[in-house]
């Protein structure tokens, strides 16, 4: 007989609850969890062992150790991330753990390594980048049997370290590790941060490249996903005209990441790229719906995995903006604003489809595969404007609602968060007046509308309103549904350099205080409305809250 069991009982399916696996034991101590190397024990690594800076031919990585700091200690931890490798946040020894996450000790289950990569940046093709800051130190198996890649970032140079230093100041760090967490509680994919060191060590930065280096704080992020893998990982192999290694990445990627797919073939390489595609399409609408703007959407920081990765000179639309970009880098061209990442992630996803198409061999499947990006997105970014409105489902017309909307948002300074949420409390009923149905967006406005301004905002109220009425739905239904898609609380940008001026001065307390309101981003916490205000007039035009540079 193939089933057992206890037939006196039905199947816990019919019961109406699903079984739960018991609580995984929990540790105190990075040496009491299981590690795995599979990077380094299934891809071909480069031979010579000297950490000096070069090309790295026919190999996916290059082992590598963390070099030791000065005075490692833990600024910040993550419980969550912490939970996700079975490590308890409560028992574990801050001093031994910061020696490992400092770079200081590796344990003996780890083989640390630097991936090498290329990648395209800002539309032109790099060549060689690689890792040169982070390492990976393994991969930690949970008692799930899921396996979370541990990598510090800003642990010293690597072959890949090109004329920089290896390290990563605290600011940036701050910022890596709190957008990570935040992203990951609005229910966005992301990649982790477990915990934030500081190194005791001083880093020179000169922050916008305009000859006035300082000395800064430097820290080390420890990030963690499932897997690192980027589009550029591909690129640079198919650049090379490398095919066995770019195969060999292929099949580890597809086997370890997404086995669904079966073996590689030209078929299956063609439905991992529509996979690719599908996922990335659904992290931009995320993007999208939150108002974050990755900054520097190279194709180097794209993931394999549709996770949002590289938290570098990131930035929250705090007016609604489209072409708002927080990247001084970027202020000319603006690559990488607001409303342009929808369409590089398709620019992006066509040069790493160009990667794998050695492996197809024929153009058009490729080609074709390639269209599952807009086709995810375009029904996706419709649901998310219908979810972010209080519609209960979306329909012809919409469109033009959508398109006012934005139109209206443009004509007065309005803060993309503050207006959203505030719009589940504007009242619907036909005879309500524009006062009424103003008051509750009103705080989301940075100047005085002018008449005509505050006309149009009216006007589109009016409009929506008519339409949500046409739905019937129960109001206390729709506003709970709004709050659910349009956040209180997201890491704006001069939140995130509060935490870092705070750690700067030498108490780093803030960084876990704003990581514990953005734990909840989508309830009403009483008592923190500071940190769903607007962004305060002195933030408007200071570095680190209105621009940032790629200088980290
Ligand atoms: P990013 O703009 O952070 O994606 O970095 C682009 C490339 O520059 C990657 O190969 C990074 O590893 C490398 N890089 C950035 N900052 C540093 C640094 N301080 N030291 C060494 N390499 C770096
Ligand atoms: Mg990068």
């Amino acid at each position: 007989m193939a089933r057992s069991g206890n037939l006196d009982r039905p199947p816990d399916i019919l019961l109406g609850h699903t079984v739960r696996s018991p609580r995984p034991a929990m540790y105190a101590r990075l040496e009491d969890l299981t590690f795995a190397n599979s990077f380094v024990d299934t891809l071909p690594g480069d031979p010579v062992r000297e950490n000096q800076r070069r090309q790295v031919l026919e190999a996916a990585y290059s082992r590598v150790e963390p070099t030791p700091v000065a005075a490692p200690r833990l600024l910040a931890l993550s419980s969550e991330a912490a939970r996700l490798i079975d490590l308890d946040a409560e028992t574990l020894d801050p001093v031994a753990f910061a020696e490992v996450m400092g770079g200081n000790r590796v344990t003996e289950a780890m083989r640390p390594y630097a991936a090498c990569y290329g990648g395209h940046q800002f539309g032109s093709w790099a060549g060689q980048l690689g890792d040169g800051r982070a390492i990976t130190l393994g991969e930690a198996v949970n008692g799930r049997g899921e396996r979370w890649e541990l990598q510090l970032k800003g642990a010293g140079p690597t072959p890949y370290s090109r004329r920089a230093d290896g390290r990563a100041v605290l600011r940036s760090s701050v910022r890596e590790f709190l957008c990570s967490e935040a992203m990951h509680h609005l229910g966005v994919p992301t990649t982790r941060a477990l915990c934030l060191v500081g190194t005791g060590e001083k880093v020179v930065r000169d922050m916008f490249y305009d000859g006035h280096p300082q000395y800064e704080p430097g820290a080390v992020v420890c990030r963690m996903a499932p897997s690192f893998l980027r589009f550029g990982n591909f690129e640079l192999p198919a650049s090379r005209g490398d095919l066995d290694l770019l195969r060999a990445l292929t099949e580890y990627a597809v086997e370890r990441h997404f086995p669904h797919l079966g073996p590689v073939t030209p078929d299956s390489v063609c439905a991992w790229l529509a996979e690719v595609g599908r996922r990335t399409a659904e992290m931009v609408v995320h993007w999208m719906r939150v108002g974050f703007v990755h900054g520097v959407m190279n194709t180097d920081n794209m993931s394999v995995l549709g996770l949002t990765i590289d938290y570098g000179p990131y930035g929250w639309l705090e007016g609604y903006d489209p072409n708002w970009t927080p990247n001084t880098t970027d202020a000319q061209g603006r690559r990488y604003c607001f409303g342009a990442q929808p369409q590089v992630a398709l620019w992006n996803l066509a040069r790493f489809a160009e990667a794998l198409a050695p492996l197809v061999g024929s153009v058009e499947p490729v080609q074709e595969a390639l269209g599952a990006y807009a086709d995810t997105f375009e029904p996706a970014q419709r649901a998310m404007f219908a979810a972010k409105l209080g519609l209960a489902d979306w329909q012809d017309g919409d469109g033009e609602l959508v398109e006012a909307l934005l139109r209206s948002l443009l004509q007065v300074e309005t803060d993309m968060t503050i207006f959203y949420r505030g719009l589940a409390d504007v009242p619907i009923a036909a005879d309500a007046d524009d006062d009424a149905r103003l008051a509750p967006i009103a705080d989301a406005w940075y100047v005085e509308p002018s008449p005509a301004a505050r006309g149009a905002q009216a006007a589109w109220l009016r409009v929506w309103a008519e339409r949500v009425r046409a739905d019937g739905r129960p109001d206390a239904l729709r506003r709970a549904e709004m709050n659910r898609t349009n956040p209180k609380y997201v890491l704006r940008n001069y939140l995130a350099q509060l935490a870092i001026d705070a750690a700067e001065a030498g108490d780093p307390s803030r960084i876990g205080e704003t990581l514990d309101v953005m734990r909840r981003p989508y309830d009403e916490q009483p008592g923190r409305d500071e940190y769903a205000a607007k962004r305060p007039e002195w933030a408007r035009h200071r570095p680190g809250c209105s621009m940032l540079s790629c200088s980290s």
